[in-house]
């Protein structure tokens, strides 16, 4: 899978194309690289880095969705317009 499909995230950071973009031209790196004995191999390898990698934006989406419905969300909001977030 790729894409919202494997990664879906609150909106709340914008990234969410930002990480699906990279997912096909990835994948198809670990399909053709010649490093992995089969196809379930390259796979299994680009899934492990997809991840990892949508995880630590994901993080971030999940903190951005609290602080924004939080008492505090036009002040974070203010303060990340000014780059102080
Ligand atoms: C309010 C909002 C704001 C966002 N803002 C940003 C932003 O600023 N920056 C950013 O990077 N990302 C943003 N995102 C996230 C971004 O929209 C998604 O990450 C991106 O659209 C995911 O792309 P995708 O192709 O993986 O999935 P999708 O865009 O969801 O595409 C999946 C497609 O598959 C179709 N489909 C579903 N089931 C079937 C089926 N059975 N048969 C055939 N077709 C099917 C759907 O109709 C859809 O067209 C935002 C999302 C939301 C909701």
């Amino acid at each position: 899978m790729l894409g919202a499909a494997i990664h879906l995230m609150p909106p709340y950071a914008g990234e969410g194309v930002n990480m699906a973009m990279p997912d096909a031209p990835e994948l198809s790196q670990y399909l053709l690289n010649g490093n992995h004995p089969d196809t379930l191999n390259a796979v299994k390898a680009f899934e492990t880095q997809m991840l990892k990698r949508a995880s630590a934006t994901a993080e971030e989406t999940l903190k951005n969705t609290e602080l924004l419905h939080s008492a505090g969300a036009v002040k974070f909001m203010v303060n990340m317009m000014q780059g102080k977030e």
